[in-house]
Protein backbone atom coordinates (compact mmCIF):
# COMPACT_ATOMS: atom_id res chain seq x y z
CA UNK A 1 0.00 0.00 0.00
CA UNK A 2 1.25 3.68 -0.84
CA UNK A 3 1.41 5.33 2.15
CA UNK A 4 -0.80 8.06 1.76
CA UNK A 5 0.88 11.62 1.00
CA UNK A 6 -0.09 15.24 0.88
CA UNK A 7 0.66 15.36 -2.87
CA UNK A 8 -2.55 14.65 -4.81
CA UNK A 9 -0.31 12.65 -7.84
CA UNK A 10 0.29 9.73 -4.82
CA UNK A 11 -3.59 9.58 -4.13
CA UNK A 12 -5.93 6.65 -4.81
CA UNK A 13 -7.88 7.03 -8.11
CA UNK A 14 -10.96 7.94 -6.03
CA UNK A 15 -9.03 10.54 -4.05
CA UNK A 16 -8.36 12.68 -7.08
CA UNK A 17 -11.64 11.98 -8.36
CA UNK A 18 -13.15 13.44 -5.08
CA UNK A 19 -10.88 16.72 -5.84
CA UNK A 20 -12.07 16.87 -9.15
CA UNK A 21 -15.61 17.10 -8.13
CA UNK A 22 -14.96 19.51 -4.97
CA UNK A 23 -13.54 21.54 -8.40
CA UNK A 24 -16.59 21.20 -10.22
CA UNK A 25 -19.10 21.53 -7.22
CA UNK A 26 -16.85 25.02 -6.53
CA UNK A 27 -18.14 26.16 -10.00
CA UNK A 28 -21.19 25.24 -9.17
CA UNK A 29 -21.88 27.05 -6.37
CA UNK A 30 -19.72 30.13 -7.99
CA UNK A 31 -22.45 30.02 -10.80
CA UNK A 32 -25.19 29.95 -8.00
CA UNK A 33 -23.63 33.19 -6.11
CA UNK A 34 -23.08 35.05 -8.90
CA UNK A 35 -26.90 34.10 -10.19
CA UNK A 36 -27.77 35.16 -6.22
CA UNK A 37 -27.21 38.71 -6.60
CA UNK A 38 -29.83 40.45 -8.70
CA UNK A 39 -32.12 38.42 -5.65
CA UNK A 40 -30.33 39.76 -2.66
CA UNK A 41 -30.22 42.89 -4.22
CA UNK A 42 -32.95 43.85 -6.53
CA UNK A 43 -32.35 47.26 -6.06
CA UNK A 44 -29.63 46.99 -9.02
CA UNK A 45 -32.26 46.39 -11.60
CA UNK A 46 -31.05 42.82 -12.61
CA UNK A 47 -35.10 42.89 -14.25
CA UNK A 48 -34.59 42.29 -18.10
CA UNK A 49 -32.55 39.37 -17.24
CA UNK A 50 -34.34 37.57 -14.68
CA UNK A 51 -35.90 35.00 -16.66
CA UNK A 52 -32.33 34.27 -17.51
CA UNK A 53 -31.01 34.26 -13.75
CA UNK A 54 -33.83 32.17 -12.09
CA UNK A 55 -32.77 29.44 -14.91
CA UNK A 56 -29.42 29.47 -13.95
CA UNK A 57 -29.80 29.47 -10.34
CA UNK A 58 -32.12 26.18 -10.39
CA UNK A 59 -29.79 25.09 -12.87
CA UNK A 60 -26.76 25.42 -10.80
CA UNK A 61 -28.61 23.97 -7.84
CA UNK A 62 -29.96 20.85 -9.27
CA UNK A 63 -25.54 20.35 -10.60
CA UNK A 64 -24.60 20.95 -7.14
CA UNK A 65 -26.90 18.36 -5.94
CA UNK A 66 -25.88 15.84 -8.73
CA UNK A 67 -21.77 16.34 -7.97
CA UNK A 68 -22.84 16.59 -4.02
CA UNK A 69 -24.41 12.72 -4.61
CA UNK A 70 -21.77 11.97 -7.28
CA UNK A 71 -19.46 12.49 -4.25
CA UNK A 72 -20.97 10.78 -1.59
CA UNK A 73 -20.89 7.58 -3.90
CA UNK A 74 -17.49 7.80 -4.49
CA UNK A 75 -16.97 8.90 -0.62
CA UNK A 76 -19.10 5.61 0.33
CA UNK A 77 -16.43 3.50 -2.48
CA UNK A 78 -13.29 5.10 -1.44
CA UNK A 79 -11.89 2.50 0.81
CA UNK A 80 -13.63 -0.42 -1.57
CA UNK A 81 -12.83 0.78 -4.58
CA UNK A 82 -9.75 3.07 -4.41
CA UNK A 83 -8.63 2.28 -8.16
CA UNK A 84 -11.35 2.02 -10.19
CA UNK A 85 -11.41 3.91 -13.29
CA UNK A 86 -14.71 4.25 -13.45
CA UNK A 87 -15.33 7.63 -11.23
CA UNK A 88 -12.45 9.72 -12.66
CA UNK A 89 -13.40 9.01 -16.20
CA UNK A 90 -16.66 10.01 -15.30
CA UNK A 91 -15.38 13.56 -13.92
CA UNK A 92 -13.02 14.30 -17.02
CA UNK A 93 -16.03 13.84 -19.11
CA UNK A 94 -18.31 16.01 -16.57
CA UNK A 95 -15.63 18.83 -15.69
CA UNK A 96 -16.75 20.84 -18.75
CA UNK A 97 -20.04 20.84 -18.03
CA UNK A 98 -19.83 23.73 -15.20
CA UNK A 99 -17.48 25.63 -17.89
CA UNK A 100 -20.33 25.63 -20.59
CA UNK A 101 -22.56 26.93 -18.14
CA UNK A 102 -19.77 29.63 -17.53
CA UNK A 103 -19.72 30.42 -21.28
CA UNK A 104 -23.05 30.92 -21.77
CA UNK A 105 -23.49 33.64 -18.91
CA UNK A 106 -20.15 35.59 -19.57
CA UNK A 107 -20.40 35.61 -23.33
CA UNK A 108 -19.19 32.88 -25.45
CA UNK A 109 -16.45 34.92 -26.58
CA UNK A 110 -15.20 36.19 -23.50
CA UNK A 111 -11.29 35.78 -22.43
CA UNK A 112 -12.60 34.38 -19.45
CA UNK A 113 -14.54 31.21 -20.54
CA UNK A 114 -11.70 30.25 -22.89
CA UNK A 115 -9.05 30.35 -20.34
CA UNK A 116 -11.25 27.97 -18.25
CA UNK A 117 -12.33 25.85 -21.55
CA UNK A 118 -8.19 25.66 -21.60
CA UNK A 119 -7.53 24.14 -18.58
CA UNK A 120 -10.56 21.92 -18.86
CA UNK A 121 -8.75 18.56 -19.58
CA UNK A 122 -5.38 19.34 -18.25
CA UNK A 123 -6.45 18.26 -15.18
CA UNK A 124 -7.64 14.84 -16.60
CA UNK A 125 -4.40 14.41 -17.54
CA UNK A 126 -2.39 15.62 -14.72
CA UNK A 127 -4.68 13.47 -12.54
CA UNK A 128 -5.81 10.42 -14.23
CA UNK A 129 -3.47 10.23 -16.84
CA UNK A 130 -6.34 8.34 -18.79
CA UNK A 131 -5.34 10.85 -22.03
CA UNK A 132 -7.88 8.97 -24.17
CA UNK A 133 -10.93 10.22 -22.51
CA UNK A 134 -9.38 13.35 -21.96
CA UNK A 135 -8.68 13.69 -25.77
CA UNK A 136 -12.56 12.81 -26.31
CA UNK A 137 -13.85 14.86 -23.39
CA UNK A 138 -11.87 17.73 -24.42
CA UNK A 139 -13.46 17.69 -28.09
CA UNK A 140 -17.42 17.07 -26.59
CA UNK A 141 -16.17 20.38 -25.08
CA UNK A 142 -15.42 22.08 -27.96
CA UNK A 143 -18.17 20.59 -29.70
CA UNK A 144 -20.61 21.86 -27.16
CA UNK A 145 -18.93 25.16 -27.21
CA UNK A 146 -19.09 25.44 -30.95
CA UNK A 147 -22.84 25.05 -30.24
CA UNK A 148 -23.83 27.23 -27.69
CA UNK A 149 -21.57 29.71 -30.32
CA UNK A 150 -23.90 29.36 -33.34
CA UNK A 151 -27.51 29.27 -30.81
CA UNK A 152 -26.33 32.40 -29.56
CA UNK A 153 -25.48 34.00 -33.47
CA UNK A 154 -28.96 32.23 -34.56
CA UNK A 155 -30.68 34.74 -31.46
CA UNK A 156 -31.67 31.08 -29.86
CA UNK A 157 -29.72 31.59 -26.51
CA UNK A 158 -29.24 35.19 -24.97
CA UNK A 159 -25.88 36.09 -24.91
CA UNK A 160 -23.86 37.02 -21.58
CA UNK A 161 -27.16 37.58 -19.95
CA UNK A 162 -25.11 37.35 -16.67
CA UNK A 163 -22.93 40.11 -18.09
CA UNK A 164 -23.11 43.11 -16.13
CA UNK A 165 -26.34 45.11 -17.21
CA UNK A 166 -27.35 47.86 -14.51
CA UNK A 167 -28.72 50.73 -15.28
CA UNK A 168 -25.48 53.11 -14.77
CA UNK A 169 -21.80 52.75 -14.76
CA UNK A 170 -22.16 53.35 -10.72
CA UNK A 171 -24.20 49.74 -10.34
CA UNK A 172 -22.18 48.33 -13.16
CA UNK A 173 -18.96 48.67 -11.29
CA UNK A 174 -20.48 47.57 -7.91
CA UNK A 175 -21.91 44.22 -9.74
CA UNK A 176 -18.52 43.94 -11.24
CA UNK A 177 -16.63 44.17 -7.75
CA UNK A 178 -19.66 41.51 -6.49
CA UNK A 179 -18.40 39.23 -8.92
CA UNK A 180 -14.96 39.76 -8.23
CA UNK A 181 -15.46 38.93 -4.82
CA UNK A 182 -17.76 36.20 -5.01
CA UNK A 183 -15.40 34.66 -7.91
CA UNK A 184 -11.91 35.14 -5.92
CA UNK A 185 -12.18 32.37 -3.74
CA UNK A 186 -13.05 29.86 -7.00
CA UNK A 187 -10.11 30.96 -9.06
CA UNK A 188 -8.01 30.75 -6.25
CA UNK A 189 -8.75 27.05 -5.22
CA UNK A 190 -8.16 26.19 -8.65
CA UNK A 191 -4.69 27.91 -8.53
CA UNK A 192 -3.27 26.58 -5.86
CA UNK A 193 -4.48 22.96 -6.82
CA UNK A 194 -2.59 23.64 -10.22
CA UNK A 195 0.32 24.81 -8.42
CA UNK A 196 0.49 22.05 -5.59
CA UNK A 197 0.10 19.45 -8.84
CA UNK A 198 3.29 21.07 -10.80
CA UNK A 199 5.13 21.48 -7.33
CA UNK A 200 3.94 17.41 -6.66
CA UNK A 201 5.70 16.79 -10.35
CA UNK A 202 8.85 18.56 -10.17
CA UNK A 203 9.57 17.39 -6.86
CA UNK A 204 8.58 13.62 -8.12
CA UNK A 205 11.24 14.09 -10.51
CA UNK A 206 13.67 15.74 -8.64
CA UNK A 207 13.84 12.34 -6.64
CA UNK A 208 13.65 9.77 -9.66
CA UNK A 209 16.82 11.93 -10.79
CA UNK A 210 18.53 11.76 -7.74
CA UNK A 211 17.72 7.89 -7.10
CA UNK A 212 18.66 7.34 -10.74
CA UNK A 213 22.27 8.59 -9.77
CA UNK A 214 22.88 6.51 -6.04
CA UNK A 215 24.04 3.31 -5.35
CA UNK A 216 21.45 1.78 -3.89
CA UNK A 217 23.38 -0.21 -1.15
CA UNK A 218 25.38 2.63 0.14
CA UNK A 219 23.92 5.76 -0.99
CA UNK A 220 27.38 8.00 -2.42
CA UNK A 221 27.00 8.45 -6.05
CA UNK A 222 26.97 5.43 -8.60
CA UNK A 223 29.58 4.76 -11.39
CA UNK A 224 27.42 6.31 -14.44
CA UNK A 225 26.47 9.47 -12.94
CA UNK A 226 30.29 9.70 -10.95
CA UNK A 227 31.49 9.03 -14.98
CA UNK A 228 29.62 11.74 -16.43
CA UNK A 229 30.50 13.89 -13.15
CA UNK A 230 34.18 13.37 -14.28
CA UNK A 231 33.74 14.31 -17.46
CA UNK A 232 32.12 17.87 -16.16
CA UNK A 233 35.24 18.46 -13.85
CA UNK A 234 37.68 17.93 -16.51
CA UNK A 235 36.10 20.38 -18.40
CA UNK A 236 35.99 23.02 -16.01
CA UNK A 237 39.34 22.39 -14.53
CA UNK A 238 40.35 22.88 -18.10
CA UNK A 239 38.70 26.13 -18.72
CA UNK A 240 39.14 27.74 -15.19
CA UNK A 241 43.24 26.07 -15.56
CA UNK A 242 42.99 24.46 -11.86
CA UNK A 243 44.14 21.18 -10.99
CA UNK A 244 41.81 18.26 -10.52
CA UNK A 245 42.92 15.02 -8.51
CA UNK A 246 41.06 11.55 -8.73
CA UNK A 247 41.42 8.93 -6.25
CA UNK A 248 40.54 5.02 -6.38
CA UNK A 249 40.44 2.85 -3.41
CA UNK A 250 39.75 -0.61 -3.11
CA UNK A 251 39.22 -2.65 0.51
CA UNK A 252 41.54 -5.26 0.99
CA UNK A 253 40.96 -8.74 1.59
CA UNK A 254 37.40 -7.94 1.64
CA UNK A 255 36.38 -11.57 0.54
CA UNK A 256 37.74 -12.79 3.25
CA UNK A 257 35.41 -10.82 5.43
CA UNK A 258 32.62 -11.67 3.90
CA UNK A 259 33.96 -15.51 3.46
CA UNK A 260 34.39 -15.30 7.46
CA UNK A 261 31.61 -13.30 8.80
CA UNK A 262 28.85 -13.70 6.29
CA UNK A 263 27.63 -11.19 3.22
CA UNK A 264 25.13 -9.09 5.50
CA UNK A 265 28.49 -8.08 7.83
CA UNK A 266 30.27 -7.45 4.16
CA UNK A 267 27.44 -4.99 3.35
CA UNK A 268 27.88 -3.66 6.61
CA UNK A 269 31.86 -2.87 6.42
CA UNK A 270 30.54 -1.41 2.33
CA UNK A 271 28.39 1.17 4.31
CA UNK A 272 30.55 2.26 6.91
CA UNK A 273 33.13 2.85 4.59
CA UNK A 274 31.17 5.04 2.51
CA UNK A 275 30.28 6.99 5.21
CA UNK A 276 33.66 7.23 6.76
CA UNK A 277 34.89 8.18 2.98
CA UNK A 278 32.53 10.97 2.82
CA UNK A 279 33.43 12.70 5.75
CA UNK A 280 36.83 12.61 5.13
CA UNK A 281 36.88 14.08 2.25
CA UNK A 282 35.48 18.29 1.22
CA UNK A 283 32.17 19.17 0.13
CA UNK A 284 33.02 19.74 -3.27
CA UNK A 285 34.58 16.53 -3.99
CA UNK A 286 32.26 13.69 -5.48
CA UNK A 287 32.20 10.38 -3.56
CA UNK A 288 30.82 7.24 -5.70
CA UNK A 289 30.72 3.62 -5.76
CA UNK A 290 32.88 2.37 -8.78
CA UNK A 291 32.18 -1.74 -8.38
CA UNK A 292 31.86 -4.28 -5.65
CA UNK A 293 34.12 -2.80 -2.80
CA UNK A 294 36.25 -0.10 -4.71
CA UNK A 295 35.16 3.53 -4.56
CA UNK A 296 36.15 6.52 -6.64
CA UNK A 297 36.49 10.14 -5.47
CA UNK A 298 36.80 12.95 -7.88
CA UNK A 299 38.61 16.17 -6.11
CA UNK A 300 38.39 19.34 -8.08
CA UNK A 301 40.66 22.24 -7.72
CA UNK A 302 42.74 20.05 -5.95
CA UNK A 303 46.83 19.38 -7.05
CA UNK A 304 48.65 15.94 -6.14
CA UNK A 305 50.40 17.50 -2.34
CA UNK A 306 46.81 18.27 -0.96
CA UNK A 307 45.40 14.51 -2.96
CA UNK A 308 47.75 12.73 -1.26
CA UNK A 309 46.83 14.12 2.20
CA UNK A 310 43.03 13.39 1.21
CA UNK A 311 43.31 10.08 0.43
CA UNK A 312 46.16 9.20 3.39
CA UNK A 313 43.66 10.68 5.80
CA UNK A 314 41.04 8.22 4.04
CA UNK A 315 43.26 5.42 4.39
CA UNK A 316 43.72 6.00 8.39
CA UNK A 317 39.90 6.83 8.72
CA UNK A 318 38.88 3.35 7.13
CA UNK A 319 41.31 1.75 9.41
CA UNK A 320 39.59 3.11 12.61
CA UNK A 321 36.18 1.53 11.60
CA UNK A 322 35.34 -0.03 14.89
CA UNK A 323 32.77 -3.05 13.50
CA UNK A 324 32.65 -5.86 16.05
CA UNK A 325 30.74 -9.16 15.83
CA UNK A 326 30.50 -11.59 19.01
CA UNK A 327 33.35 -9.39 20.23
CA UNK A 328 35.88 -9.68 17.70
CA UNK A 329 36.63 -6.12 15.73
CA UNK A 330 37.24 -6.78 11.81
CA UNK A 331 39.97 -5.28 10.84
CA UNK A 332 39.08 -2.77 7.67
CA UNK A 333 41.92 -1.54 5.40
CA UNK A 334 42.01 -0.36 2.06
CA UNK A 335 44.56 0.40 -0.38
CA UNK A 336 44.78 3.87 -2.85
CA UNK A 337 45.79 4.84 -6.33
CA UNK A 338 46.17 8.55 -6.73
CA UNK A 339 46.27 10.91 -9.95
CA UNK A 340 46.29 14.64 -10.50
CA UNK A 341 45.53 15.99 -14.02
CA UNK A 342 48.02 19.51 -13.30
CA UNK A 343 46.28 22.55 -13.97
CA UNK A 344 45.18 23.90 -17.72
CA UNK A 345 46.13 20.19 -19.08
CA UNK A 346 43.23 17.79 -20.42
CA UNK A 347 42.90 13.77 -20.61
CA UNK A 348 39.72 11.50 -20.79
CA UNK A 349 37.92 10.34 -18.16
CA UNK A 350 39.19 6.84 -18.59
CA UNK A 351 42.64 8.12 -19.30
CA UNK A 352 42.46 9.10 -15.24
CA UNK A 353 41.00 6.61 -14.52
CA UNK A 354 43.35 4.71 -15.46
CA UNK A 355 46.43 6.17 -14.04
CA UNK A 356 44.79 6.23 -10.63
CA UNK A 357 44.25 2.52 -11.16
CA UNK A 358 47.86 1.64 -12.13
CA UNK A 359 48.26 3.54 -8.41
CA UNK A 360 45.99 1.27 -6.93
CA UNK A 361 47.70 -2.14 -8.58
CA UNK A 362 50.94 -0.82 -7.35
CA UNK A 363 49.64 -0.33 -3.59
CA UNK A 364 48.32 -3.44 -3.48
CA UNK A 365 51.63 -5.00 -4.65
CA UNK A 366 53.55 -3.16 -2.40
CA UNK A 367 51.59 -4.81 0.63
CA UNK A 368 48.13 -2.77 0.55
CA UNK A 369 46.94 -0.20 3.25
CA UNK A 370 48.98 2.34 1.52
CA UNK A 371 48.16 5.77 -0.70
CA UNK A 372 50.38 5.05 -4.48
CA UNK A 373 50.23 8.70 -6.69
CA UNK A 374 50.89 8.32 -10.26
CA UNK A 375 51.27 11.32 -13.27
CA UNK A 376 48.23 11.43 -15.46
CA UNK A 377 48.59 10.43 -18.93
CA UNK A 378 47.86 14.50 -19.83
CA UNK A 379 48.69 16.81 -22.99
P1 LIG B 1 42.14 -7.38 -2.59
O1 LIG B 1 42.79 -6.92 -1.32
O2 LIG B 1 43.14 -7.88 -3.57
O3 LIG B 1 41.27 -6.34 -3.14
O4 LIG B 1 41.28 -8.64 -2.20
P2 LIG B 1 39.70 -8.71 -2.18
O5 LIG B 1 39.30 -9.95 -1.49
O6 LIG B 1 39.14 -7.45 -1.62
O7 LIG B 1 39.36 -8.70 -3.72
P3 LIG B 1 38.40 -9.54 -4.58
O8 LIG B 1 38.15 -8.73 -5.85
O9 LIG B 1 38.90 -10.94 -4.78
O10 LIG B 1 37.04 -9.59 -3.78
C1 LIG B 1 36.09 -8.62 -3.80
C2 LIG B 1 34.86 -9.20 -3.15
O11 LIG B 1 33.84 -8.21 -2.95
C3 LIG B 1 34.22 -10.28 -3.94
C4 LIG B 1 32.73 -10.05 -3.85
O12 LIG B 1 32.05 -11.15 -3.33
C5 LIG B 1 32.63 -8.92 -2.87
N1 LIG B 1 31.54 -8.01 -3.17
C6 LIG B 1 31.29 -7.33 -4.29
N2 LIG B 1 30.17 -6.59 -4.18
C7 LIG B 1 29.69 -6.82 -2.92
C8 LIG B 1 28.55 -6.34 -2.20
O13 LIG B 1 27.74 -5.54 -2.68
N3 LIG B 1 28.37 -6.79 -0.94
C9 LIG B 1 29.24 -7.67 -0.36
N4 LIG B 1 29.02 -8.07 0.88
N5 LIG B 1 30.32 -8.14 -1.03
C10 LIG B 1 30.54 -7.72 -2.28
MG1 LIG C 1 39.45 -5.65 -2.56
MG1 LIG D 1 38.06 -5.10 -5.95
Amino acid sequence: MLKKSGNPMDWSYADKTLLGIGMSFSLFALFFSIASIPFIFPAMNYASNMEAVRFTLVFSAVCMTVWAVFFAIVWKTRKSHPDSMLPGTIQVYLFGAPLMVMAVLNGIHSMVTGLLLASAPIFGLILFNNSRHVVLASILNWLGIILIGVAVNQGLLPDAPLYVKGDTPYANNILLLIQIIIGLPSALLVSLIVISLVHGLRTREKKILELSRRDGLTGVWNRRYLMERLEHEIAVSRRSKKPLSLIILDLDFFKRINDQYGHTTGDKVLIQAAQTLQTSIRDIDHLGRYGGEEFVIILPFCDADMAAVIAERCRQNIEAIAIEIDGNRIPVTSSFGVTTLPAGMHASGDALTHSADLGLYEAKAKGRNCVVSKPADAQ
